[in-house]
C-alpha cells in the first residue's frame, strides 16, 4: 500500500545519512515545524450547510518564509499536505530559493461546487487561516486552485488587512501583481530539464518519442513544448483514460479537443489505452504529470522509456527508482524537473516587493538558468557521493543549505 508521507520521510533519512547532515538538524527536519488544522463552515447554494476540513503546514522556515500551494481535493489529508510541505522545502532549498516550504489543503471537490460556493470557500480559507503576510507564509495555487482562486484569496487578505500587499499570495493573475510566465512555468521547466538530460545522453530531438500522463496545466504545456521541438508525442492520458498514435499526436488539436471534451480520451485518429498502459508505452521519454506514486515496485520493470522526467510531485516510489536506475533509465527528479513554478513564484515575490514588473523573456531566461543550475549541482553532488540518483544529489544539496541556515541562526 502506497504511503506518500512514509516515502518522503524515507527519502529525507536516506539523504541525511548520505550527506552526513548534523543529527540534530535531521531531528528538526523529521517533522513539520508548524501544523494548523481548521474547519470552514459554508452556506451552500441550495440552502444546506457544510463544514470543510482544512490544513496549512509550514514544514520549515529555516531558509525564509514558508511558501507554496493550496490543494483542494476530496481525498487530501494532513499526511499528504505534510509530505508536500517537505517536498516544497527541499525544492526551494535545492533551487537556492530563500524560502521555507509549506502547503495547504482543503478537503473538498472543486468540480461539484458552484462558482459562488468555490469563491466563498477560497475566501473563507483565508479568513480562517489568517495568513500573516509575505514575511511569514505565502499561499499559492496547487491542484484544485488556479489564478482565479488566488485572486479571491488575495482580495480577501487585502480586505481583512485594509492595505494592498500583492506579495502575500502567489500565483495570482498578472493584473493583480502575478508574474508573466507563471501558468506555463512548470511545463516549460519540464521540457528544459528533459533537453539537458537528452543532451547528456546524446538523444536527438527528432528521434524522441514521448508519453505523458496527465494533460492539465503541466502536462499540456510540456506536451506543446515537446511537439514544437519536433519530438513525437505518441501517448497521452488523463483521469478519463488515454490515447496513443505511434505516428505522433497533433498536440495543438489535442489541446482544443481536451478543452471541449474535458478529457483526451476519444481524440480522433488515436487508439484508446489505459493509464497503466500509458506508463508502459514503448517510448524514449516518459513524463508522469498527474499524481504521486504511479510508478512503483510492480510496474517499474515494465517501464520502457530511457528517460523519466518527473513533472508530478513524487510519481516514482523509492523502490521503483532503484529498479529504474539499475536498468539504465535516467530519472530527472521532481524537485528539479517541476521546479519551474517555484522559480517563477520567487520572481513574482521579487516583482511584488519592488513594485517593478519584468517582461516575459527576462522571466523565462531566469527560470531556465536557475532550474538548470540546480540540476547541474544535483548531478555534481550525486557523482561526488558515488550515487546514481540525481534525486539524492538534490536532496543532499537542499539539506546542506538548511543545515547551514539552522546553524547560522544558532537554533542548534
Ligand atoms: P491539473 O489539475 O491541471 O492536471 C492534472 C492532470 O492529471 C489532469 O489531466 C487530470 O485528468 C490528470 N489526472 C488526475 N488524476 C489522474 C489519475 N489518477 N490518472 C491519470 N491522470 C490523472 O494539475 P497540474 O497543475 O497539471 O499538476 C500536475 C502534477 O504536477 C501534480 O502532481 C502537481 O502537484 C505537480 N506540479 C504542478 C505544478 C504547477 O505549477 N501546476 C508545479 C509543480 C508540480
Amino acid at each position: 500500500m502506497y504511503d506518500f508521507l512514509d516515502q518522503v520521510y524515507r527519502m529525507l533519512r536516506a539523504a541525511g545519512e548520505l550527506g552526513e547532515i548534523d543529527a540534530a538538524v535531521m531531528d528538526l527536519m523529521a517533522g513539520p515545524s508548524r501544523v494548523l488544522a481548521f474547519r470552514i463552515p459554508l452556506k451552500m447554494d441550495d440552502g444546506s450547510r457544510q463544514v470543510f476540513d482544512a490544513y496549512r503546514v509550514r514544514y520549515s522556515d529555516a531558509l525564509g518564509p514558508s511558501r507554496d500551494g493550496t490543494r483542494v481535493s476530496p481525498d487530501i489529508d494532513i499526511d499528504e499536505v505534510t509530505a508536500l510541505g517537505l517536498l516544497m522545502t527541499i525544492k526551494h532549498a535545492a533551487g537556492h530559493i530563500p524560502a521555507g516550504g509549506g502547503k495547504g489543503g482543503v478537503v473538498a471537490d472543486p468540480n461539484v461546487l458552484s462558482s459562488r460556493e468555490f469563491e466563498s470557500l477560497c475566501r473563507a480559507y483565508v479568513r480562517c487561516l489568517r495568513p500573516a503576510g509575505p514575511a511569514y507564509d505565502v499561499p499559492g495555487a496547487d491542484i484544485g486552485t488556479d489564478a482565479r482562486a488566488m485572486a479571491w484569496m488575495l482580495d480577501e487578505y487585502e480586505q481583512i488587512t485594509g492595505y494592498h500587499c500583492p506579495a502575500a499570495i502567489n500565483d495570482k493573475p498578472a493584473i493583480l501583481g502575478g508574474s508573466l510566465g507563471g501558468e506555463e512555468a512548470t511545463g516549460r521547466g519540464v521540457f528544459d530539464a528533459f533537453a539537458k538530460a537528452a543532451d547528456d545522453l546524446g538523444m536527438a530531438m527528432l528521434d524522441t518519442t514521448v508519453a505523458i500522463q496527465g494533460f492539465g496545466q503541466v502536462g499540456s504545456v510540456a506536451a506543446t513544448m515537446f511537439y514544437e521541438a519536433g519530438c513525437r508525442v505518441i501517448a497521452v492520458s488523463d483521469s478519463g483514460g488515454g490515447i496513443r498514435n505511434d505516428g505522433g499526436l497533433n498536440v495543438p488539436a489535442l489541446r482544443t479537443f481536451a478543452a471541449d471534451a474535458g478529457t483526451v480520451a476519444g481524440f480522433p485518429g488515436a487508439d484508446r489505452i489505459t493509464n497503466a498502459e500509458l506508463l508502459e508505452t514503448a517510448c524514449t521519454v516518459l513524463v508522469p504529470a498527474a499524481i504521486q506514486g504511479v510508478i512503483h515496485r510492480e510496474n517499474a520493470l515494465r517501464v520502457k522509456a530511457r528517460l523519466l522526467v518527473e513533472a508530478a510531485n513524487a510519481p516514482t516510489t523509492i523502490e521503483a527508482e532503484e529498479i529504474l536506475l539499475q536498468h539504465g533509465v535516467t530519472v530527472v527528479p521532481d524537485v528539479i524537473a517541476n521546479s519551474g513554478s517555484v522559480h517563477v513564484c520567487q520572481m513574482e515575490r521579487s516583482q511584488d516587493l519592488y513594485d517593478n514588473y519584468w517582461d516575459a523573456d527576462t522571466i523565462d531566461d531566469l527560470r531556465r538558468t536557475r532550474l538548470l543550475r540546480s540540476y547541474r549541482e544535483a548531478l555534481h553532488t550525486a557523482a561526488n557521493l558515488g550515487v546514481e540518483s540525481v534525486r539524492l544529489g538534490a536532496w543532499v544539496n537542499a539539506l546542506r543549505r538548511i543545515e547551514e541556515a539552522v546553524h547560522a541562526r544558532g537554533w542548534l
